[in-house]
């Protein structure tokens, strides 16, 4: 058996193309969504997803700006321009690429963003609300496994979902969502004991670690939906957390690495800022 391939490049450009037009309505009533995306050093990933997710917003009709900051910025001079951009009526989202460089507090420069500016999700005041189960800006990684999740006509309903990684970005945003769809979740991260035992309970796998190759195929169910986060470098090659080849004999659905989450945590973004442009308005 073979998996069926989840296209997240093709369902991003769906979920754009529609933005696209919505943004065209969205300017002809007077409103330009806009989104500041602010970048500290020389990171040249960093600086690959920056350059991306730009080229999202001119395709789709989103204003963009940018702020690349020398890696020796401090603490004072990034909260200043935070502050600044929550001020400022032509920017509707923020976006700070992440990691920082090591001598800046990530936790208070993400506690610095306006919630209703928050695109990433990952102030407190979002996370919170994904929680409570409220309304917020759901983390864009998440939002997009979701959605590749469903695009392949599976329910999340009642399914053993096992999520691999625990942090505030992936992990737990995607445990909650899964939680908030009716899959009976389990969490699992560095300290697991028997981590392919729980992995081959999966009916939905979702790997976001960081570690190449880490999902063998003994620990997928046949027929499994696997979808994964990672994106690890080896030998200048990218790779994810799935070792692919192998996993693919046994899963029922796979994404690729890449071109499966990643296409579509931009999607979410453009998705997210779009949002946010159209509630500041409405509540100015
Ligand atoms: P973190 O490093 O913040 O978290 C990794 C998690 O994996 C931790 O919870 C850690 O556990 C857990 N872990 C580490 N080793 C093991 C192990 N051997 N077995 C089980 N769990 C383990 O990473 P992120 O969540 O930020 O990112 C994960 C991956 O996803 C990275 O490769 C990243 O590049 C990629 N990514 C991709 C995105 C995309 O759009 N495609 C977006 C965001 C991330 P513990 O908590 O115990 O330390």
């Amino acid at each position: 058996m073979s998996a069926s391939l989840i296209d997240g490049k093709a369902l991003a450009a769906q979920i754009r193309g529609n933005l696209a037009e919505r943004v065209v309505g969205i300017r002809s009533a007077g409103l330009v969504p806009g989104l500041a995306v602010v970048i500290v050093g020389d990171d040249p990933a960093s600086r690959l997803y920056v350059n991306m997710k730009k080229r999202a917003c001119d395709e789709l009709g989103i204003y963009s700006r940018e702020h690349a900051l020398a890696a020796s910025t401090t603490q004072g001079e990034l909260l200043d321009l935070i502050r600044s951009l929550n001020e400022d009526s032509s920017i509707h989202g923020i976006l700070v690429q992440l990691p920082l460089p090591k001598h800046l507090d990530e936790q208070a420069v993400i506690e610095a963003i306006r919630p209703e500016k928050d695109v990433d999700g990952l102030h407190p005041q979002n996370l919170g609300a994904l929680v409570a189960g409220q309304e917020g800006f759901v983390p864009c990684t998440p939002a997009g496994i979701i959605k590749l999740i469903k695009s392949t006509g599976t329910e999340i309903q009642g399914k053993n979902c096992v999520m691999v990684g625990r942090s505030n970005i992936v992990g737990k945003p995607t445990a909650l969502l899964l939680l908030r769809e009716n899959g009976t979740v389990t969490i699992c991260h560095s300290r697991t004991v028997d981590l392919p035992a729980v992995c081959r309970q999966a009916d939905i796998l979702v790997a976001a670690v960081g570690k190449a190759a880490l999902i063998k195929r003994d620990m997928v169910k046949p027929g499994a939906v696997v979808i994964d986060v990672g994106t690890n470098r080896v030998d200048g090659k990218l790779m994810g957390d799935v070792d692919f080849e192998a996993v693919k004999e046994v899963a029922g659905y796979i994404t690729p690495v890449p071109g499966g989450v990643g296409p579509m945590t931009i999607a979410m973004l453009m998705e997210n800022t779009v949002k946010a442009a159209v509630s500041l308005q409405a509540n100015r």
